[in-house]
């Protein structure tokens, strides 16, 4: 018998989570089945989409269930294997994190490539996140030349490579983050042209205009409410946006205004989008391949926040709403 510890959900958090809506539990996993494989969980990723999953509503996604662990990309080790496809020792990602170990049909688990990378770069850079960024840039804002680009969320897992993106290709960007050491991160590290601690912010809106009077073409959008509302304030005639996420929302226990000013939508004859990553699956082959050459040339760089251990997985989801991560949030399990 092998011993694994989860985390699973014991309340809906009403607003920001907390520590008591998880819960540490431990099962039995006994030997693999026919036709299956036990992994030992190395890495899982914590996301700012699994807040929508802890309310009981319909969404892309389905619900998490009360008492039943948590669910999530995560990259592991297979232990034992009761099927030819998988041996022990490989590398697999699979979509059972929250967890320490766990048997499932084989079919369930897909065998990981890192492509020279590390690792966990699979489930930020090189992963889901990362191709967000890029498909939510290159092909729902549809990038052109001479654009000027605006990214809020700057500094985490998507806006981050969205940021890179845009400069490798040329672009003036701009791009928000919370607090002076993420504005450093931006500038100096990501090269881009201005960064906005939006904490600081007295007027958004001001300060975007004073970062780009010429008014901006494109804004990838990863938190909304306040940022959204300056971003088509500043938004040339045919602006695109691509509508990727809008975190300042997730926790409002009660329905928040919209911008004020959405009727620019109209004037300005505006492109706004929303998207998920999962229809665009088709560009990750491109995606990678891209992703490798920026790599091997040292064109790019990728922050990551580490956690250690299963039981301090929920801090780490947490931590992703008050910006306590760098980049990707991460958790190593073993
Ligand atoms: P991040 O790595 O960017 O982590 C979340 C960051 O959001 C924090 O570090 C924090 O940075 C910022 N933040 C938290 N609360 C607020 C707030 N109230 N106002 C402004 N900023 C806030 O996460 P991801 O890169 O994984 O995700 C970024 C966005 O993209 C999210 O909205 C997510 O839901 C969305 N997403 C959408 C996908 C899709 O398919 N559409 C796929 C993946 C992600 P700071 O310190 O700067 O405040």
């Amino acid at each position: 018998m092998t011993t694994s510890r989860e985390i699973r959900l014991k309340s809906r958090p009403v607003g920001q989570p907390k520590a008591e809506n998880f819960e540490l539990a431990s099962v039995e996993l006994g030997a693999p089945g026919p036709g299956e494989v036990q992994v030992r969980n190395t890495w899982m990723t914590v996301d700012p989409y699994m807040r929508g999953r802890m309310n009981d509503v319909k969404s892309y996604v389905p619900p998490f269930q009360l008492g039943e662990a948590l669910q999530g990309g995560a990259l592991g080790v297979v232990t034992a294997s009761n099927d030819p496809s998988l041996k022990v020792g490989d590398l697999v990602s699979s979509n059972n994190g929250w967890r320490e170990a766990f048997n499932a049909p084989a079919s369930t688990v897909q065998k990981a490539d890192p492509h020279g990378l590390p690792p966990e770069a699979l489930l930020g850079v090189a992963g889901m996140p990362g191709l967000t960024a890029y498909a939510g840039l290159l092909k729902i804002a549809a990038l052109k030349d001479g654009d000027v680009v605006f990214v809020s969320g700057g500094a985490g897992a998507v806006g981050s490579l969205v940021c890179q993106i845009a400069k490798l290709k040329g672009h003036k960007v701009i791009a928000t983050a919370g607090g002076a050491d993420k504005v450093k991160f931006l500038k100096e590290e990501l090269g881009v042209d201005v960064a906005i601690d939006y904490k600081a912010s007295k007027n958004l809106t001001a300060d975007l205009l004073a970062a780009a009077p010429e008014g901006i073409d494109v804004y990838f959008d990863n938190v909304g409410g306040e940022h959204l509302e300056a971003a088509l304030n500043a938004a040339k005639p045919f602006a695109r946006f691509a509508i990727c996420g809008m975190i300042s929302m997730y926790n409002a226990s009660a329905p928040v205004p919209g911008p004020a000013n959405l009727a620019l939508i109209i004037g300005k004859q505006l492109r706004v989008e929303g998207f998920i990553v999962s229809s665009s699956w088709d560009m990750m082959p491109a995606f990678l391949k891209d992703l490798s050459e920026w790599h091997a040339a040292g064109k790019l760089t990728w922050k990551q926040t580490v956690r250690e251990g299963i039981e301090n997985a929920p801090q780490a989801f947490m931590g992703l709403f008050t910006g306590e991560n760098f980049g990707k949030m991460l958790v190593k399990l073993s």
